[in-house]
């Protein structure tokens, strides 16, 4: 077993891995900017250092301060969490060559998925289903790429092979623009990725988000732990997320669930993972792998009460998983609202300090989020300050327990999205379920 981790990350997800960390009885070291002191998970873990100033650059991705944080504590491996530095394979292997286990994929499994032409072509290659699309990087000749958007069928969108967060695409309807959309594409790749190599895929018109999560260990074996429903989004980015997924039957769930797992076999794939699909009219599309554990990874614990954060420590430490397809089973429904920092409305940011905190409670209810009375936040980092985990037997259990917690939440001094999230889970197109990726953006007036 591990004996101490650095928890490279910060916020909801720094905590909930020292919760992992402590119950396995793992000694914890939090890192953090000068600005960060006053987290939650400092206070708790078992020591922190401080590794920069407040921009990211500066601390949750500057490198060697990580790798440092990790030497002079005497710690064994480091935990990246989501975002920063966790789908960096040069961090991954920086780590390793440095003495470390980083806790997540090989290096090279990491590069391969964060290439997003060279990941659809080896899960294709894995018999996992994809969009439609170049099936490889767009080259310079516009007669060809005009040739292959015929081919596939308008509308279509434009990737950056290195995008990531919901940014570095673009939809185009017809011939007209897509020789300019292209380049456009190329070149915000090219300064945002540092990669400007871009693919299309066949733009689908109301697909939902449904993605599958995985864990493998190193030593063969694989299992999925159903899907999770992702189709409440702005922005190409998540707002809402439940599992399982409505509609989605049993035969359906063990049929791509093991294509996953097959895959994750076939590639020798250590650890938790997601593979992200686009479904429509009954079909899957494979769009990414996500490499590391995701924001939305409670919802799929609330229904299978696998700790997902603890399987990543031990997967990580040598063990066997410690569960067999099998022993998974799932029961009830759960749902999940990202809760930010952030005018409901108009989207902008509201750092600040938190003066009145009330956390909601009850049956069913789970909160994964840092903030307390007292705690500012800074306005250097994403706008996430929590999450809201509402579990149910039925999917409208779930929807009114998370009715009941949003409502007894209270957070003052700053602005949250807590009204959005009213507004949508009592939305009757929502409560039906099964509204596609575009739901949300059309019912707010975005689209
Ligand atoms: P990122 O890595 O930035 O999250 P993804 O490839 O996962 O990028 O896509 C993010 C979102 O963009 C998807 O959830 C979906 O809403 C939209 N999207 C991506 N590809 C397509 C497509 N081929 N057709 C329709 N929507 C798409």
């Amino acid at each position: 077993m591990l004996d101490k981790v650095v928890i490279a990350n910060r916020g909801e997800i720094a905590l909930r891995i020292l919760r992992a960390c402590r119950e396995l009885g793992i000694k914890t070291v939090a890192v953090h900017s000068t600005v960060d002191a006053t987290l939650k998970h400092v206070a708790l873990a078992d020591e922190s250092v401080c590794i920069g100033p407040p921009p990211s650059l500066e601390s949750y991705l500057n490198m060697p301060a990580l790798i440092s944080a990790a030497e002079v504590t005497d710690s064994v491996a480091i935990h990246p969490g989501y975002g920063f530095l966790s789908e960096n394979a040069d961090f991954a292997e920086r780590v390793r060559s440095s003495g470390f286990v980083f806790i997540g994929p090989r290096p090279e499994t990491i590069r391969m998925m964060g290439d997003k032409v060279a990941a659809i072509k080896a899960m294709k290659d894995a018999g996992v289903p994809t969009v439609p699309g170049s099936d490889g990087p767009l080259g310079k000749d516009s007669d060809k790429s005009l040739k292959m958007a015929e081919q596939i069928g308008y509308p279509v969108i434009i990737k950056a092979a290195g995008g990531g967060g919901g940014r570095g695409m673009r939809v185009v309807h017809s011939a007209s623009n897509l020789i300019s959309a292209i380049d456009m594409t190329r070149a915000e790749a090219g300064s945002a990725f540092g990669n400007d190599m871009v693919y299309m895929e066949k733009y689908l018109e109301h697909p939902r988000h449904v993605e599958i999560q995985v864990l493998s260990d190193e030593h063969g074996n694989a299992v999925h732990l159903g899907e999770r429903d992702c189709s409440m989004q702005r922005r190409h980015q998540k707002v809402v997320e439940e599992a399982p997924a409505p509609g989605i039957t049993v035969e359906q769930r063990e049929r791509i669930g093991a294509i996953c797992t097959d895959a994750c076999k076939r590639i020798g794939y250590v650890g938790a993972g997601t593979f992200e699909f686009l479904y429509e009219n009954g079909e899957f599309y494979f769009i990414e792998m996500n490499t590391r554990v995701q924001v939305e990874h409670p919802v799929t614990e609330m229904i299978t009460g696998v700790d997902i954060v603890r399987e990543q420590l031990l997967i990580a430490s040598g063990e066997k998983l410690s569960i067999t397809q099998d022993d998974v089973v799932i029961r009830g429904h759960a749902i999940e609202c990202r809760i930010n920092a952030e005018d409901a409305k108009t989207f902008m940011p509201s750092p600040g300090k938190i003066v009145h905190y009330h956390a909601p409670g009850g049956p069913g209810i789970r909160v994964d989020s840092h903030i307390y009375a007292g705690y500012t936040v800074p306005p250097n980092y994403d706008s996430m300050v929590g999450k809201l985990i509402a579990f149910g037997d039925t999917r409208d259990i779930a929807i009114r327990r998370m009715q009941g917690a949003l409502s007894e939440t209270i957070v003052e001094g700053i602005k949250t999205n807590i009204p959005l999230h009213r507004e949508i889970m009592a939305d009757g197109h929502f409560q039906a379920g099964g509204a596609d990726i575009h739901y949300l953006e059309k019912k707010l007036g975005l689209k």
